[in-house]
């Protein structure tokens, strides 16, 4: 018989020897111990020691109600005494056709239509090859039109696709033969503004360098794919109130597809329960996941209008068909989920109640900014990224190799928080369901381990 600390030793062992972790140097990886999670209940995660944590960053930006909520719980259990899986290739599933009215009840009016898939990349891969072949067969497109215009920063998935349209070169760059070049705008990025202005002498240049982009490209472009309101895994980058707007006036005036990337954004994190709410934006094409089942199980759906829809309509032997289909797609567990998690906004008044922490949250972080080595502090909703900086005074990043947001979360991790840096980026990103106790512990903490690793 072994011992429990003999099993312990042995899971960090085998996870050393047989995973391969994503986003990971599994060399640096392997220098330290893994951090073994085996339960979670509410916003804490429990390791296989049990120390309990905080989910800073709610498990990758996708739990929203905390771990084991009963009533997800218990949607996915009575959904499992019915059927797991069974496909949507040629057949239905009671779930997945719920969920699907749901969220068009849900969506920004005019969207209409729902496209499943399982993650986040696969959703955006979904609305380019829409946005694309609409331009190719419908008679209201255009075949001269198969570019895309995207942001600077973005970050729409690891697929080849959507890495296409990503602009974030440290993932990026190596694969460039292998993708399909985009044109490329400068993304609102105030503390480094690319215009080159500040708080002060800004005239909104970025929205009239999107405009030269647009009516520039327009003849030749399908969609302009956006994450609307924040750049996520850029470091969460805030774009300029009336933005988002003003690329969907431009897109509509030059007849391009606007594409909402509400993967990250979607689902209550800005304060509303989608991004483009805040902005009464409709996309053409919405691409959600992360938080859509909750944080229970991959999930994920790509959303358009009726006009989109029509231009894949025709005789079978048209070949109008949308080609595309993943094995798992509109899984019945993942929907049951996602329906019942979608149910809780309205039961438990989420975004009402979510209010009261954002503000909580907002002055929680007021004091960061005096911190010597933070030099942006950014907060849109539960969404926040610290920005460190070596020199304040002249925005100087610090050299990679001394891995700054990764000593920070290795500090925080100490004192019962797990949160995860986008380089030198601290995110901060809980469940909405945290408690205020919880959040401002979570802040606490980040606070005192930026101070002592960045201060010392
Ligand atoms: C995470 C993310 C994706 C990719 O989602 P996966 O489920 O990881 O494939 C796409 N777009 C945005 C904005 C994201 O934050």
């Amino acid at each position: 018989m072994k011992t429990e600390l003999e099993i312990q030793k042995q899971l960090e062992a085998d996870d050393l020897k047989y995973i391969w972790h994503p986003f990971a140097q599994m060399r640096e990886y392997s220098r330290e111990t893994p951090l073994v999670i085996e339960a979670g209940d509410g916003c804490l995660l429990k390791d296989i020691y049990g120390n309990e944590y905080i989910d800073g960053v709610s498990s990758l930006w996708t739990n929203v109600h905390g771990h084991r909520k009963k009533e997800l719980d218990e949607a996915l259990v009575e959904q499992l005494s019915r059927i797991a899986h069974s496909t949507l290739l040629g057949l239905s599933n009671v779930p997945a056709i719920r969920l699907a009215k749901k969220l068009i009840e849900l969506a920004p009016p005019g969207l209409t239509r729902v496209f499943y898939s399982d993650n986040g990349s696969t959703s955006v891969e979904i609305a380019l090859k829409m946005a694309f072949q609409y331009h190719q067969q419908a008679d209201g497109g255009d075949p001269r039109k198969t570019k895309f215009i995207t942001l600077k920063n973005a970050y729409h998935g690891d697929t080849i696709g959507s890495v296409s349209l990503g602009g974030m070169d440290l993932f990026h760059a190596t694969y460039k033969p292998l993708l399909f070049p985009t044109i490329q705008v400068e993304s609102p990025y105030c503390y480094r503004c690319p215009c080159g202005k500040n708080r002060s002498s800004c005239n909104y240049e970025c929205f009239s360098q999107l405009e030269e982009t647009i009516i520039r490209h327009a003849p030749e472009t399908a969609a302009f794919v956006i994450e609307p309101l924040v750049q996520g895994a850029a470091g969460i980058l805030l774009q300029p109130p009336g933005y988002l707007k003003k690329a969907r006036e431009l897109c509509t005036k030059h007849n391009i597809f606007l594409i909402a990337d509400e993967v990250a954004v979607g689902f209550g994190k800005t304060g509303s329960m989608f991004a483009c709410d805040q902005e009464e934006v409709t996309p053409d094409i919405m691409a959600v996941a992360k938080g859509i089942a909750g944080g229970y199980l991959p999930l994920a759906a790509t959303l358009t209008t009726e006009e989109v829809y029509a231009g894949f309509l025709g005789e079978a032997a048209e070949n109008k068909t949308f080609f595309h289909g993943h094995t798992f797609t509109g899984n019945p567990l993942a929907c049951a989920t996602a329906l019942a998690s979608i149910k809780l906004f309205a039961s438990e008044k989420i975004l009402e109640g979510l209010q009261v922490k954002i503000r909580q949250l907002t002055a929680a972080l007021e004091p960061f900014i005096a911190l010597s080595h933070v030099g942006d502090v950014r907060q849109r909703g539960i969404m926040v990224g610290i920005e460190l900086v070596e020199d304040r005074k002249i925005k100087a990043s610090y050299a990679p190799e001394v891995r700054i947001g990764h000593k920070v979360i290795k500090e925080a991790r100490k004192h019962g928080v797990i949160i995860r840096p986008l380089g030198d980026v601290i995110v901060l990103m809980p469940p909405l369901s945290i408690t205020t106790d919880q959040l401002d512990r979570l802040c606490a903490v980040t606070y005192e381990a930026i101070r002592l690793v960045t201060e010392g």
